[in-house]
């Protein structure tokens, strides 16, 4: 019995000292309970009991927290059952709590195990396939790489320390996709982690209190999806797929016919199919996209109903005026 009550004595008067974001909340016989702190997200609580032959046995380990997924507290608690039984025989709950602590500075990912393990269960094709999504511990980051025939994305996603209230960033992004897709690709993804962490920017939507959300599986579902969906897109109206199998015969040029636009809905077109298709009626109600009935909407064409309709009808007056002029000459 002694040995337990010097052990107690020695936890309450050096845990709280020597191991940082300690917090002794229980230290008697029936139970010891401890809050291990590094940021509001990477808390642990561990609660102890003394099994009846301790030492010779290990610790009765449970460990709890908020934030933390169940999964990952389960793989932790046999982690520690593991290493506590290096100090069978001599006081195990000090060096645990240690052993803890640096478990949660060395694994900053910890705080994103669900979302990590749903995205590599679901999202990508990791068995068999050539997609990779490996956990860099040191640096805090992510590698993502993820193809769909010779079309590939490789980018490096950093999480941040007090991740969720801080979205993920992208870094080092690197693709063989056209400019065009690059740009929108990095932008929803920026977009994505900022409406996870930001209220939104309408203060009428906003009444109730915002609550930042984990943003590393919303941006890695979008990144899955943007590069298996993206090489196959057709253009909404001759139905041909905008991108070639080769990312080598993509169209640069931005005047190019095959040139390919992303209008505001989403949705793809090749440029001389959408200019065709804006330029001619009907015009009545606006512009909408053929798939999903949405304006058609794209910096490169503002143009009004109004102007659309009067630019078909000056060309008409014009082709009829050409008309008249060649049938005065044939008449002659
Ligand atoms: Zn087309
Ligand atoms: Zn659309």
């Amino acid at each position: 019995m002694g040995l337990i009550a010097d052990e107690l004595q020695d936890v309450s008067k050096l845990c709280e000292r020597t191991i940082p974001g300690c917090r002794l909340v229980s230290c008697v016989q029936s139970l010891v309970r401890v809050e291990i702190r590094r940021t509001v997200t990477k808390t642990v609580v561990v609660c102890l009991q003394f099994p009846p032959n301790y030492p010779s046995e290990i610790l009765l380990i449970e460990l709890k927290s908020k934030t933390l997924s169940d999964l990952l507290l389960e793989k932790l608690t046999s982690v520690c059952e593991q290493e506590v039984k290096k100090y069978l025989g001599k006081p195990q709950i000090l060096p645990l709590l240690k052993f803890i602590r640096s478990f949660i500075d060395e694994n900053p990912l910890s705080c994103c195990y669900e979302e990590i393990s749903i995205a590599k269960e679901k999202l990508l094709d990791l068995q068999g396939g050539r997609d990779e999504l490996r956990l860099k511990q040191k640096s805090s980051s992510l590698v993502l790489k993820i193809y769909q025939g010779e079309y590939y994305l490789k980018t490096f996603i950093y999480v941040p320390e007090d991740y969720p209230a801080k979205p993920v960033v992208l870094q080092d992004f690197d693709t063989n996709f056209p400019q065009l897709f690059q740009r929108f690709c990095i932008g929803q993804s920026k977009e994505i982690a900022r409406r996870c962490t930001e209220p939104p920017l309408n203060k009428k939507k906003s009444c109730e209190q915002f609550v930042p959300k984990p943003s590393l599986l919303q941006v890695l579902t979008f990144l899955g999806q943007f590069v298996k969906q993206t090489p196959n897109e057709k253009c909404q109206i001759c139905k041909a797929a905008c991108l070639p199998s080769n990312p080598e015969d993509v169209e640069t040029n931005e005047d190019a016919d095959e040139h390919v636009e992303r209008v505001y809905c989403g949705h793809l077109f090749h440029q001389h199919c959408l200019l065709t298709y804006m330029k001619t009626p009907p015009f009545q109600g606006g512009k909408k996209c053929p798939s999903c009935a949405q304006k058609i909407y794209h910096d490169k064409w503002r143009v009004t109903e109004k102007i659309a309709e009067d630019r078909w009808a000056h060309q008409q007056a014009r082709e009829r005026e050409l008309k008249e002029v060649t049938e005065f000459f044939n008449d002659l």
